[in-house]
């Protein structure tokens, strides 16, 4: 359902992209995994409109997105969960899970996807009118990707949501992601924490410098010998 064909994105001189392609299937869970500064928060950025590639092609159910604005992805059904929980700190949660409903105006949908979003995130709930930058690391995370959800994304791009959480939650969120999976929403995940992302995903791909070095199933990935190496110590 989305294929990204040879994507080159620049900052300025530095080729952050360097021809990469790949394929998320509807309905599975895809991840792409790479180091520091490898370019994973450029390839999402990019598949949400946030910067423009300078050449490739981003296909999504056979329409074109490489040149439509941030705000058409949104409507398309692609959702981005942005690196570092970018909430709106100074609202509440509440306030928070509205937003991410704003381009919507079906009210019956709106409010069975608060209640999901409160059964899935049951902290929420019980923080409703607390201001969103007074929560803890983990309920920020949740937050974000609650507000992601409320947009009924078909596909929701993940930034690195284990980042700088404490093992219990990050097993917390992986079992989120593979629960919104289960109820039909496409996932493609970047992340650092290749373990966790390997044993999630259903596919995977390894990102190095801009050039995407491997892929295949999570399964074969994780036992391969330079995966193991690298990214598994
Ligand atoms: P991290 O996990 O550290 O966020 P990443 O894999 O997401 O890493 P990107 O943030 O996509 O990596 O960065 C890819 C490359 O592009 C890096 O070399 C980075 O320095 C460069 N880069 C990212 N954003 C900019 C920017 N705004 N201006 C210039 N260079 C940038």
């Amino acid at each position: 359902m989305l294929e990204v064909k040879d994507l080159h994105v620049y900052y300025g001189a530095i080729h952050a992209l360097k021809g990469i392609s790949f394929k998320v299937e509807d309905g599975e869970i895809v991840t792409i995994i790479g180091a520091n500064g490898a370019g994973k928060s450029t390839t999402l950025r990019t598949i949400s409109g946030l910067l423009r590639p300078k050449t490739g092609e981003i296909i999504l159910n056979g329409v074109h997105l490489e040149k439509m604005k941030a705000k058409d992805i949104v409507k398309m059904g692609v959702c981005q969960v942005p690196e570092g929980r970018r909430i709106f700190a100074n609202m509440s949660v509440q306030e928070n899970l509205e937003l991410g409903a704003y381009l919507r105006n079906d009210r019956d949908g709106i409010k069975k996807d608060f209640d999901r979003v409160f059964s899935l995130f049951p902290r929420l709930a019980e923080r409703k009118s607390q201001i969103a930058g007074t929560l803890s690391g983990g309920e920020q995370q949740m937050l974000a990707i609650g507000r992601a959800l409320m947009s009924r994304p078909r596909i929701i791009l993940m930034d690195e949501p284990s980042m700088g959480l404490a093992p219990i939650l990050v097993e917390q969120i992986f079992n989120v992601i593979k629960e919104i999976n289960s109820e039909g929403t496409t996932v493609l995940l970047v992340e650092q924490n290749a373990y966790m992302a390997l044993v999630t995903a259903k596919k995977a791909y390894v990102l190095e410098t801009g050039n995407i070095v491997m892929g295949g199933t999570a399964s074969e990935l994780l036992n391969n010998e330079e995966v193991r190496r690298a990214y598994l110590g």
